[in-house]
């Protein structure tokens, strides 16, 4: 077998130590199961990575840079468990301050714009002007509703009606019998910083949310996003020290709840649905199975697998908002392909995926589809409610 290669002896770069923690071996692997390299054949994590080592990390490319999703397909792939999206997410912090261009995409614009509003401090905000009569959120108590940027995304992508995916979380803990926090001191999870190399604000995010959870006394943190759970989950204790909170996918409160008996699905949902791992929530947390429980809980949903899934699913196509050109469209097209020729919902556990797959069919699809819709898993079991 070929030796491993190694970053040169004398680095202290953090990313380079990221990418020597195992060796690569050259194998090619990685960029054979890259979705990105499938639409554009020059990408290829494997040269990235062997320009790195021969001492040319400063040099990668501005689209290199930019165009890897970070969905960690390689990584899952990798005989060594080469950590390909730390090494660019660190090589991002590392050339932000030289680089023109930060995050290449119109919404990565504003989700950058929005991030940096919600590090500022003194925040007047209205976090709940969505919820609606009817529905019980409470100041303080044992669970928090992380709502993530939810609130704020229907100002934008207005094909999406992603508040429909928190008033069916907090109509499902109401079935429970749990009147969640929704607090108005919320700021962003900081995940498209962190990922997007501006670590600054993410840290500043996430201290400022650590200072109200704490102060809240609450046990359990509960979001229906991917990408906040990763972020609150994993990311925040480096930062914050120790967490006073057990941070749940909303899928993982649901299943939990099925099973003591404190929820129960009555409703038939006459629908054949497939599902998509978010990679924040799958490859990134390895959380596959408590989204796949809470389908097959849904009384008359007919559940059909895609080919690629679990560690081997394909992301939505845009990383933390950090890519969306014509290589994003291919992806979504190839993806979307694959959803319908199983089912006519797609199914997601993340808001965001959810917009990206809404965007392309709310666009021009490249080829023609057939008629899919894009779901979120929440919102399909509070329709099985009696
Ligand atoms: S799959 Fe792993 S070992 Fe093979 S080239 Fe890619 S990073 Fe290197
Ligand atoms: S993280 Fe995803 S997009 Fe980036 S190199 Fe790996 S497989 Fe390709
Ligand atoms: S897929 Fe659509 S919503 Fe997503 S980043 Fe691209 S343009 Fe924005």
């Amino acid at each position: 077998m070929m030796a491993a290669l190694a970053p040169p002896i004398e680095s202290h770069d953090d990313d380079l130590r990221i990418l020597a923690q195992e060796g690569c071996i050259q194998c090619n692997k990685c960029t054979m199961s890259c979705p990105v390299h499938r639409a554009d054949v020059t990408f290829s994590p494997r040269k990235v990575i062997l320009q790195a080592y021969l001492g040319d990390a400063d040099r990668l490319s501005e689209r290199d840079l930019w165009a890897c999703l970070t969905c960690g397909e390689c990584q899952a792939v990798c005989a060594t468990q080469v950590p390909f999206p730390a090494f660019i997410r660190a090589r991002r912090e590392a050339l932000r301050p030289v680089m023109e261009r930060t995050a290449p995409c119109k919404h990565g614009s504003y989700k950058d714009i929005l991030a940096k509003i919600m590090a500022k401090p003194n925040l007047n905000q209205d976090r709940r002007a969505w919820i609606g009569d009817g529905l019980k959120v409470a100041d303080t108590g044992d669970v928090i509703y992380f709502t993530g940027c939810m609130p704020y995304l229907d100002g934008v992508f207005t094909y999406c009606d992603s508040a429909r995916i928190g008033k069916a979380a907090i109509k499902i803990m109401n079935a429970a019998g749990i009147v969640p926090v929704v607090s108005n001191l919320e700021r962003c999870c900081g995940h498209d910083a962190l990922w997007n190399g501006d670590r600054a604000t993410f840290e500043t995010l996430a201290r400022r949310n650590a200072e109200w959870i704490r102060a809240s006394g609450a046990k359990r943190l509960v979001t229906t996003c991917a990408e906040c759970y990763s972020m609150l989950k994993y990311e925040y204790p480096k930062v914050v020290g120790e967490w006073p909170v057990e941070v749940l996918h909303m899928t993982e409160l649901i299943e939990e709840l099925v099973a003591a008996g404190r929820l129960s699905f009555t409703k038939p949902v006459d629908l054949t649905v497939t599902y998509q791992d978010p990679c924040r929530l799958g490859r990134h947390s390895k959380e596959y199975d408590a989204p796949r429980a809470v389908l097959k809980a849904i009384p008359g949903l007919k559940f059909v697998e895609m080919d690629r899934i679990r560690e081997n699913s394909m992301c939505c196509g845009v990383g933390a908002y950090s890519n969306c050109d014509a290589q994003t469209k291919f992806l979504q097209q190839e993806r979307l392909e694959e959803a319908a020729s199983k089912a006519e919902n797609l199914v997601t556990a993340c808001p965001h995926c959810r917009i990206h797959f809404s965007c392309y069919l709310d666009g021009r699809p490249v080829d023609p589809l057939p008629d899919l819709k894009i779901v979120d898993v929440t919102d399909l079991a509070a329709r099985a409610l009696g």
